[in-house]
């Protein structure tokens, strides 16, 4: 067995344009905010993390400043010292250490793995018990907020082969309105593409069972997180037929189990930081398979790094029946890998190299680093 203990950890922020506005029902997104982790081994060996979410603190508890000083003054300084190689135990100490901060663990976790794929020699996918796919369907979210520009980037995605599966974020405007939007959506691409709909928690439970017919008359085939609470979708589980996804209120295996428990959705989104890193959303998925949930693969909108991170989990899941949603990289208008990602025929191919099988190209990553300010634990 190899060995190798933590040297020291540097973090920083990143932060990054995007192509166009993200207009969600929680905010509207101009930019990303990559937070990066670096862990430094004794044998020389360097893993990258990236924690990252979804317009500041709208979305969640955890922010990318957030989780750059819970990695800076908690996480990091416990891991000075110890065995690189033990992953889980590392990762269990932590979570005694520091509670819930699931997105902050996940890049830790997830620069633990990149070491420890690399010092193996083995993509982190094998990590994890090995593939099931190489490649991974990769849906494309219209969230332009207006319906004719998001009917063209449609076409468009269609055109050159990126892009068959469109997520809808609907839940700003109210309900007449969005259903208008998704029926003139789905009308405009026919059966050439498939159309679900992510609410982010907007509505109430009345206005989700008002909603949701006119949706599934107007070809919507999934419908994700419509109203903020557990029970409440639970309740609408068993009022329709149509596919119902749970994404926000997925906080790790226990919330997967309670959730698996009331038989309270159809589909999890499995995001590898809301869960907790990679380990966790593994849990999380084999709960799924257990109660009969089917598998959607999750994203933060994170960047290359943590998109790659999820595409090994994902890749390595024995059921994925939504495919996944792992766009966050083209998103950015800033490419910050030395090889760029292969998007190509509706998918994106998982890296073959040790670890997460990229590599970062800190030239440019600098000129994005804000303040130039970079912290060191060691
Ligand atoms: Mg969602």
């Amino acid at each position: 067995m190899t060995s190798a203990t933590i040297e020291r950890i540097e973090t920083c922020l990143v932060d990054l344009p995007t192509i166009r506005p993200h207009k969600l029902s929680v905010a509207t997104m101009h930019g990303q905010t990559l937070m990066l982790v670096k862990v430094f081994c004794s044998d020389g060996i360097i893993g990258i993390g990236e924690g990252t979410t979804i317009a500041g603190m709208a979305y969640g508890p955890e922010s990318p400043e957030s989780m750059k000083l819970a990695t800076d003054a908690y996480l990091a300084p416990a891991c000075i010292g110890r065995d690189a190689t033990r992953v889980q135990a590392l990762m269990a100490h932590l979570a005694k250490l520091v509670r819930f901060n699931h997105f902050s663990k996940s890049a830790l976790e997830t620069a633990l793995l990149d070491a420890h794929g690399k010092r193996l020699g083995v993509p982190v996918s094998e990590l994890l018990g090995g593939r099931h796919r190489e490649r991974l369907p990769v849906a494309w979210t219209l969230a332009s907020g207006d319906t004719d520009k998001d009917i063209a980037e449609a076409e468009m995605m269609l055109e050159r082969r990126r892009h068959k599966i469109f997520k809808l974020k609907i839940g700003a405007k109210d309900i007449k309105a969005d259903i208008k939007h998704v029926a003139d959506i789905k009308r405009g691409l026919g059966d050439r593409g498939s159309v679900r709909v992510d609410v982010n928690m907007a509505w109430s439970e009345t206005q989700a069972a008002r909603a949701i017919p006119a949706l599934v008359d107007a070809g919507c085939e999934l419908v994700e997180q419509p109203v903020a609470s557990a029970a409440a979708l639970a309740r609408l589980m068993r009022r329709f037929p149509v596919a119902l996804m749970a994404d926000e209120v997925l906080q790790g295996p226990e919330s997967a189990f309670q959730i698996a428990k009331q038989e309270g959705a159809d589909v999890f989104a499995i995001k590898i930081e809301q869960s907790g890193g990679l380990i966790a959303a593994q849990r999380v998925a084999a709960i799924a398979d257990a109660a009969g949930i089917e598998l959607y693969g999750g994203t933060m909108l994170e960047g290359a790094v943590s998109t790659i991170a999820s595409a090994h989990l994902f890749a390595s899941l024995p059921s994925l029946q939504w495919g996944t949603e792992l766009f966050g990289p083209l998103l950015i208008t800033e490419e910050i890998l030395t090889q760029p990602l292969d998007y190509s025929d509706f998918g994106l191919t998982v890296p073959n190299g040790p670890g997460l099988g990229i590599e970062l190209d800190e030239a440019r990553l600098k000129r994005f680093t804000r303040d130039g300010l970079v912290a060191v634990i060691k």
